[in-house]
């Protein structure tokens, strides 16, 4: 049988009907109360708040789990290459934004010479 998204859960956040499968995370095989949209709201607001305690964490993290990173990209080959596409591409588009109008005066000039000859009477 497959599997259907029909289960409805409120979020106690932005108390929206939501559909638990897919907009819930899990947590010991109950949904959360917070809907994920709210979840990461909230996880980017405390980031935001605690930078260095954001930064002390990741860093733990990190030394905790130290293969992580090499066994995600094993178990996802090609991922990790369309994740570096996408940043190479906002930054490109941020380059793109940032340069000013007066870079682009260089040439204005079109094609050398201009309207001439052509025309014979006959
Ligand atoms: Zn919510």
């Amino acid at each position: 049988m497959a599997i259907t998204l029909t289960t409805r859960k409120k979020c106690k956040r932005c108390l929206l009907v939501k559909i638990a499968e897919q907009d819930f995370y899990m947590q010991g095989g109950r949904y959360r109360s917070i809907c994920k949209t709210c979840y990461s709201a909230n996880n980017a607001r405390n980031r935001a708040a605690n930078p260095e305690k954001t930064k002390a964490y990741q860093k733990a993290w990190r030394k905790q789990n130290p293969d992580y990173h090499r066994e995600w990209s094993a178990a996802n080959p090609g991922k990790l290459n369309e994740y570096q596409r996408r940043s190479r591409v906002k930054k490109e588009i941020a380059i793109a934004l940032d340069c000013t109008p007066n870079d682009t005066q260089s040439s204005a000039s079109s094609n050398a010479g201009g309207p001439s000859g052509g025309a014979k009477k006959g």
